[in-house]
């Protein structure tokens, strides 16, 4: 069995992963502080002739362009989406136990979604008391204001919060 190695460019790295299905190892290239990654090529179709020019620093150019591409791509998606933010109503009190974060919240029976005083049941505009964590994938969450704005979400006052209704 050829043994695979990681391989670096600069600010890119060619990493070779087992496929745990089919036990072939595919190599992919990610850059230095980025999550994505694209795919290179499965070692096992290739000759070792391939793989070297492939792993070549002339050979990831093509990976490198297809990656930065998928990169810029991305980030237009997220510029895209902070024009658009959702709105989130600012119903923290003076009362609230911090000065800083609050729980976010939906409220199912009027459908409002709120950053409110921490541990609060009872929904602040039509009292009543059916509420669910706004993000089901961080239930319990306390946020600031800026976490929420960072997460796509904008943070109103009453009305300017009920004008978007
Ligand atoms: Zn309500």
């Amino acid at each position: 069995m050829r043994e695979c190695k990681q391989v670096i460019h600069g600010d890119y790295v060619a990493t070779p992963i087992k496929n745990a299905f089919n036990h072939k190892t595919a190599y992919w290239l990610s850059k230095k502080n980025c999550i994505l990654a694209v795919y290179m090529f499965t070692v096992e179709n290739c000759s070792s002739d391939d793989v070297e020019t492939m792993l070549s620093e002339n050979g990831i150019q093509a990976f490198v362009n297809l990656l930065e591409t998928k990169l810029n791509h991305n980030q237009e998606v997220n510029s895209e989406t902070e024009e658009q933010k959702t709105p989130v109503l600012d119903a923290t009190t003076s009362q609230n136990q911090s000065l800083e974060v609050g729980d976010f919240v939906q409220y199912m029976n009027c459908g409002r979604l709120m950053l409110v005083d921490i541990n609060t049941d009872v929904c602040p505009v039509c009292e009543e008391k059916t509420l669910a964590w706004a993000d089901p994938n961080n239930p319990e969450i306390s946020l600031s204001g800026e976490e929420l704005a960072a997460a796509g979400y904008e943070l109103l006052d009453r009305p300017s919060y009920e004008n978007t209704r």
